[in-house]
Formats: C-alpha cells, structure tokens, sequence
C-alpha cells in the first residue's frame, strides 16, 4: 500500500516537472470544517488584539483594505470572511488567523519599498488562510484529539481554549501558526497567481522575502517571521519560472500612495513593546483513578441528523454536536480535568472528513485517518489491519487501535470504522477500556449496524 502511495506521489511529480507550470495548490486534508476555521480565527483575533496594539488610523486602515480587497475579489479567493488590520508593532511581520483575520506590522509596511511587495505578503498570508495551512496542520498532528475536541467542544470553553488544552496555542511555534516548508512553497504559488490576477508583479513577494531574509541576519526585527515562514528556498528562481505560465499582463495595481502611509506611520506614537505572546499552558491530558461503572440497560435511543442516524445506548449523552461531528458518551465516561479540559474513557464518535482530492480512497483515506490518531495520541498503536465490512450498503473498513485510557493505569481499545461515501469519509470511533471492552463491544457491534448514512 505504501508503496504503492509513494510511486504514485513521484509519477504525479514527474508529470508536472515535465509540464512546467505547476498546477496550483488545493486545500489539504482537514477535521475542521471551513465554519469551524472561522470561528477559531475570531477566537483568536479576540486574543490576539489584546496583546497588540491596533492601528486606528482610518487612511493606513482603508489602504491595506483596499489592497487586501482587491488581492481576494481579483484574486479569485473568496470564501473567507478576511479582514485586514494595521497593527502598530516595529518588527518585520504579518500573520493571518484561520478563517481571514489578516494582521500586518507597521514595520513591515515601512519597510516594503513599493505597493506590490506589501501586496505580496498580504498575498502569500492569504494563501494561507484559503488553503487552511493552520488547521490542516493541526489535523495532521493531533488528529484524535481534534476529533473529540470537535466533537465534543463543552459548553463555554471556545474552540481556542480546547485547542489549548492540546498544547495549541497561538504562538509562533505551534501548529496553527508555523508553517511547513510544504505549505511555504504551495503559498509562494498560490500567493504570485493571486498577485498577478490582480495586477501586481509577482516577481516583488520573492525579491521582499529575499531581501528580508539577507537581512534577518543583521536584525531580530523579522525572525518572527521566518520562523513561521521557513524559506522553501530558490524563491525568486521558482517565481520567475512559474511567471512564464502565467498570462501576460500589465503589472502596476496601485490603490494608493505607499510613501504617504509610511509618513502616516513615522508619525504615529511609538510602538508599544511587542506583544508578549503567551505560550499557553499545555496541561497534561485528564485523567482519573475512579474507574465508573457504566450502565447497560440494553435498550437504545436515536441519534439523528440530516446526514446520518443510528441508534446508541439509553443514557449516553450528546455531549455536542457540531457541523460534522457529534461525540456521545456516558457522563461516567468523561473525564474533566481541572483546568476544563476534557477526555473520553468510553465514547461513540461519528463524523465525516473531506478527503483532499474530493473523491474517497478508502484504503487511503483510512490510513492516513488512523495515522493521525496515533500521532497525536503518544504511545497508541493501529492494533490490526483493516478488514472489510459493509456499513449502510457503502464499503467500510473496520480497525482496531490500541491506547492509553484517561482511566490511570488502564488500556483503551478504539475501534475505528471509516465508510466510503465517494465524497466524504464517515468515521465512526468506539472507545472504552480494555478491561471492560469485553461487555461493550456487542453494544457498539449493535451501534455499527444500525448505522444510517443518508447522503
Ligand atoms: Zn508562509
């Protein structure tokens, strides 16, 4: 199988290498769904515009508005909320947030030496948000955990805090923020199509990035940056290869006087030192030395909703139920740490996934679903191969994988059922304790088999 993977990634390589232009990025594989990306860049924008200083001048304001308009309407991007802030910070930087929040460094803007390059930045950091680098990132290395994270957001807490509670913050090394040398480069691309859809050269993002870089040596003022856009190297030379695919145009887009904002900025009060950005306490994950005993009446209740329905024990909860996913436990099961974050001892998680391509491999697809519960689950192990089933007349694999249960001192069995619904992957994840798994396996058997999958 892997194999098998790997030799089709390089023939896909080959042939674009052959073709010379490069066929522009698409969003990767993601547990989050684009509301969800939305919703945890506000949370976030909340506590980022705590610790920095926004610019409230209107004209600075209205200009990168403008650009940053003008780069998501032309660009052909939409499909964000994006919004576009100045904040008043000395350093060399802009971020964005999941789901379109946009911040840029009045640094940054004095030190771009024309509109394009300030374009180019706002381009490349938008690339970002549209291709979902930060919770595609986050899916990839916490998979499990986002899932019951998703799943089973309690009331009060925000997206942000239970991301947290995983050790995702928002600073420059986590997950959210840091990119790959991957994403750089898919952002390069997509940020010079956006940049020259709407009229900028896109060969002034690589000369800025470049010019930067020489000098981040000499400065702290941009190590931010760089450190959460590592450089995917040959900037320039991949910028003005990929310029001879692109279709000629008048460059010079201008939506306003650069010159004249960085006078605006020189007049501004100083900045304020720059936001300490706080490294949020990751604790360790919730445990418990009670081990509960879970009732089992025997009788079951429905669980529905216009995708899926099947039945589940009497007495079990929804714990929550969002968009595409809905974690149903027994209140003994869940473990509540003190700082309010949450774990399953024994859980019913069922959800859908949208596969990168659109389309399901489910032999694929599974993999990489299984390979991101480990990951993210330290000493968990996929515990047998997958087998064949049938679930709701749609093909399903069925895996077992072996974990550490919040129960101290006891082992988890998860079992794991993907389902091929050709543009979705139904997951379906039945967890318990080892030591009890025997009692509850036919209870989640009787679960799988009344699985209805309605789109
Ligand atoms: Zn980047």
């Amino acid at each position: 199988m892997r194999k098998r993977l790997v030799s089709g990634i390089l023939l896909v390589a080959m042939v674009a290498a052959a073709a010379g232009a490069k066929k522009l990025p698409k969003p990767g594989w993601n547990l989050f769904s684009k509301e969800q990306d939305v919703q945890l860049g506000q949370e976030a924008a909340q506590q980022i515009e705590k610790q920095y200083q926004v610019v409230s001048n209107a004209e600075l304001t209205a200009y990168v508005n403008r650009i940053g308009n003008r780069l998501v309407k032309q660009g052909g991007i939409e499909g964000f909320p994006y919004t576009f802030k100045v904040v008043n910070d000395d350093s060399i930087n802009a971020f964005a947030l999941p789901g379109g929040p946009m911040y840029v460094h009045t640094g940054l803007m004095k030190a771009a030496e024309n509109e394009a390059q300030l374009a180019g930045v706002l381009a490349h950091e938008l690339s970002h948000v549209y291709l979902r680098h930060g919770t595609n990132q986050a899916s990839k290395a916490n998979g499990l955990q986002i899932i019951a994270m998703l799943g089973g957001q309690l009331a009060g807490g925000g997206m942000l805090g239970s991301l947290a509670n995983l050790g995702i913050g928002l600073g420059a090394n986590s997950v959210l923020m840091k990119f790959s040398r991957g994403a750089e480069s898919d952002a390069d691309l997509m940020g010079m199509n956006i940049m020259a859809r709407s009229g900028y050269n896109p060969i002034e993002m690589a000369r800025f990035f470049e010019k930067l870089e020489a000098e981040s040596g000499k400065s702290s003022k941009m190590q931010e940056f760089f450190s959460s856009h590592p450089n995917p190297g040959n900037r320039v030379k991949m910028v003005e290869e990929q310029m001879r695919y692109l279709p000629s145009k008048q460059y010079g887009a201008q939506e306003g006087n650069l010159q004249q904002m960085q006078q605006i900025i020189g007049k501004l009060p100083a900045a304020p030192k720059p936001g300490t950005q706080q490294q949020q306490q990751q604790g360790p994950a919730p445990t418990t030395d009670k081990m509960p005993s879970i009732q089992l009446s025997g009788r079951t209740q429905t669980y529905q909703n216009n995708a899926l329905q099947f039945e589940y024990p009497e007495g079990w909860q929804q714990v929550s139920s969002e968009q595409n996913s809905v974690t149903i436990a027994p209140k003994e099961g869940i473990v509540q740490g003190q700082d309010g974050q949450t774990a399953f001892g024994y859980a019913i998680v069922a959800g859908a996934a949208q596969p990168p391509s659109g389309k399901v491999d489910l032999n694929k697809d599974t993999q990489a679903f299984l390979q991101n519960l480990v990951q993210s689950n330290p000493g968990s192990k996929v515990a047998s191969n997958p087998s064949q089933v049938s679930i709701s007349s749609s093909p399903a694999l069925v895996t077992q994988v072996q974990g550490t249960s919040p129960f101290r001192g006891q082992k988890e069995n998860v079992v794991v059922i993907t389902v091929d619904r050709q543009n979705a992957l139904y997951y379906f994840i039945f967890v318990s304790p080892e030591t009890d798994y025997k009692r509850l396996e036919p209870v989640y058997q009787r679960v799988a088999q009344s699985i209805r999958i309605n789109r």
